[in-house]
């Protein structure tokens, strides 16, 4: 291994590489910024402290996947006073190469890769999608009940699960009992045959073209209902409709992968010994890929 490596395979210039870290999955390189001037006044002699250090993902090599630990400095200029923190240059190199994000529909992650990877296609999780559609589902439930006698409360009351869940995953009663509430309660049925009908697009359309017409037509359906929460999710279908095709164009590329990751290394650290060792916590991270969730570590 050497520097130059790091130039010919990341395009990463003016850093040194000091050592290697391997997982099963994994390489991490360990580098360092050669040399420091003040970003001012460009005086060389400017003195560092480690301020913190940032993980990044690089090129695959092979088939691992290639991180970079990078120590960040603060850097102090003693002629001039000025006081920064170190920029990381290759990261906009890094930046050019992604070319698809996934993501939830959320405005500041919107802004964030707009600003930030302009070029990127974005495309919206259908988990996301599909919850936010639950989550409507469960403001018409909410306002239904206000509005019913005493009588009627108690046919709806702890059926929240009910209309909330997949149909497919009901038993045969539960799915008798979902249609019955369906009829009698109209808004709520048809709410919950919607949320039915957009999931179903995701089983059914075989490509972006096809998946754009089901969700146009069932923005139009919606709009019909005339129910304040369905239109309301139409507009936000309908606003970021090439978002939410993309996941057709992207060979169904979703974020499910990251959120569970992110899940496990919560698990981790609600594990009751701790980890005051940042640097074992750090590679117990690496190895979660290995680690039964079920199993004690
Ligand atoms: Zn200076």
């Amino acid at each position: 291994m050497s520097t130059s490596l790091l130039y010919h395979t990341q395009c990463i210039r003016n850093y040194q590489y000091e050592s290697s870290e391997y997982g099963d999955s994994e390489v991490i390189w360990n580098i360092r910024r050669k040399s420091f001037c003040c970003d001012k006044c460009g005086y060389p002699g400017a003195s560092i402290s480690v301020s913190g250090e940032r993980l990044i993902k690089g090129e695959k090599i092979g088939n691992k996947h290639f991180f970079l630990r990078v120590p960040v400095h603060r850097i102090y200029c003693s002629e001039c006073k000025n006081i920064t923190t170190e920029q990381l240059p290759f990261l906009s190199s890094l930046k050019a190469k992604i070319s698809t994000v996934a993501m939830d529909m959320s405005k500041t992650y919107i802004s964030w890769v707009e600003e930030n990877l302009p070029n990127a296609q974005k495309v919206f999780d259908h988990f996301h999608l599909i919850k936010l559609m639950n989550d409507k589902l469960d403001k018409i439930r909410r306002r239904t009940v206000k509005e019913l006698d005493e009588e009627q409360k108690a046919l709806l009351k702890n059926q929240r699960f009910l209309f909330l869940r997949n149909v497919e995953d009901l038993e045969a009663d539960a799915k008798q009992l979902l249609d019955n509430l369906r009829k009698v309660f109209k808004e709520l049925g048809d709410a919950s045959m919607m949320k039915e009908a957009l999931r179903s697009i995701y089983h059914m359309a075989g490509n972006n073209f096809q998946a754009e017409t089901a969700f146009k037509n069932w923005c139009s359906i919606a709009r019909q209902t005339e129910i304040k929460e369905l239109i309301d999710m139409a507009k936000t279908i309908e606003n970021n409709l090439e978002g939410i095709t993309a996941y057709w164009k992207t060979n169904a590329l979703s974020n499910a992968g990251m959120e569970g990751f992110n899940n496990k290394v919560r698990w981790l650290i609600r594990q009751p010994y701790g980890f005051r060792d940042k640097d074992y916590f750090i590679l117990k991270i690496y190895n979660l890929p290995n680690t039964k969730i079920e199993a004690a570590i």
